[in-house]
Order: C-alpha cells, then structure tokens, then sequence
C-alpha cells in the first residue's frame, strides 16, 4: 500500500501533467487567434482563476492595456514603479489609465526599508544592475501579484532573440503567463496603434525606443534595435521580471 507521501507525490505529478496538457492545448488554440480574442478567452476560463495585467506604461503599452479596456475594464493592472522611472512614464500611465478607461490601476513601488538598506544612495543601478532590479523590480512585483492565478504581459517575440520563443501561455512559478501579443509583428503594434488613435509614449519623439528605468534607457540611433537603449554596454537585456 502507497504511504501518504507517496500518493501526495504522485498527486502532484498528475497535477503538473495536467496543468501542462491545459497549456499545450492553448497554446495550440491561442496561436491562431487575434490577442482580443485570447483575452476575452482567458478572462473567461477557469483555468487563469484572478488573472492582473503588469504593464511598464513603456512605448508599446497602449496596445495590450486599450485590447484589455475594450474586454474588461476593471482588470486590475499592476504598474512596478521602481521610484527610478521618467516622469513622463508616471504623466502616460495617468494619461492612459483615463483616456482608456482603466478602473482598476494598481502602482507597486518597493519597501522604504529595502531601499534605505539596499540601495540607501540610489546607485546600486550602476554598481550591481541585477540586485538593484530584484529589489525595485522583482521582489515588487511578487508581493503584486501575491493575490493573483496569472498575469497578463506585452512582450513579442520580434524583440529579442530570448523573446523569440516565448510561447502564449506559460507556468511562471506558482502564475500562469499570458503574453497576448507574442505573435504580432513591429507592423502590426504599429497599425493597432494608428487605427485606434492611442497616445505615443512622451519619449518615443525624443528619441528613446524601449523605455524603462532613467539610469538604465538610452536614446537609440537610427537602425538600432529598439530595446539596444536598456542597459547599454552591459551584458544584461532582461529585468528578471520574466524568468
Ligand atoms: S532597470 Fe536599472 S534602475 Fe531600474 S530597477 Fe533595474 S537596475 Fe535598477
């Protein structure tokens, strides 16, 4: 006879083949889909249980949060305000929150006693990119989304060579990931963009393409690929927020 520890183990597997049968066959669907029609989906199924959206309010934004605000409003969206973010980003996120009809922006900044402890002089960005990133960005953002199932995002699979094999729905630790717009291509973000009259970033006219924290975004040259501004000159392209 199995002892307990047993029968909970073998629980565990059926449960984790299960859960990865699910996301193979949505993926499968998904593929073909238009992102409103996977989002409307999602909020839907069971399966993601109390799903956020996390935004940047970055260059790219207004599409996913206006797809979000056409499906349901009141979809809680998680801004990670890092206290190092542009000005205009805070002024876009205000700007679109109500041009779109958001109802339910949520800002997540860090903790007053790991900064003061961490990072007391507001350089740690310079020093040590990654530990600054876990304690104004991915600690932050686990606390945010502690009461959630999943999480909606905005990348593409155009941006990035690591990107470029991200699959629509994903097990991110104990979340399900929902990535929307994962096949849209640069063209298509850019024509939702102009059909639907969104508001550009603040920045995008001055010169910045992807847009993140102020120590770690540069402006981009003409050719250069959009995201090459964040963390110029160092061998670090991802925040951590996607593991
Ligand atoms: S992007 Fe730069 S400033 Fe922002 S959290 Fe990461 S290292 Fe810190």
């Amino acid at each position: 006879m199995p002892s307990d520890r047993t029968s909970d183990f073998a629980r565990e597997i059926a449960a984790v083949r299960e859960t990865a049968l699910k996301i193979a066959a949505l993926n499968e669907r998904f593929e073909k889909l238009h992102p409103r029609d996977i989002i409307e989906e999602a909020v839907q199924d069971p399966f993601f249980g109390k799903m956020a959206v996390v935004s940047s309010f970055g260059a790219e934004s207004a599409v996913l949060l206006h797809l979000v605000a056409s499906v349901r409003p009141e979809t809680p969206v998680l801004l990670i305000d890092t206290l190092k973010l542009f000005g205009e980003t805070l002024q876009y996120q205000n700007r679109l929150q109500h041009s779109l009809g958001l109802e339910d922006v949520r800002i997540c900044a860090p903790r007053k006693r790991d900064i003061e402890h961490h990072d007391p002089l507001g350089t740690l960005s310079a020093s040590d990119p990654d530990k600054c990133c876990r304690i104004r960005k991915t600690d932050v953002l686990d606390r945010g989304l502690a009461p959630f199932d999943s999480w909606m995002n905005g990348r593409k699979r155009f941006q990035s060579s690591v990107r470029s094999v991200m699959s629509i729905v994903e097990r991110d630790g104990t979340h399900i990931k929902l990535t929307p717009l994962a096949n849209w291509s640069a063209e298509q973000i850019k024509a939702y963009h102009k059909e639907h009259e969104l508001p550009p970033h603040p920045l995008l006219s001055r010169g910045y393409g992807s847009i993140g924290c102020y120590p770690c975004t540069s402006k981009v040259e003409e050719g250069e690929d959009d995201r090459s501004g964040r963390w110029r000159g160092l061998d670090k392209t991802e925040c951590g927020i996607h593991r």
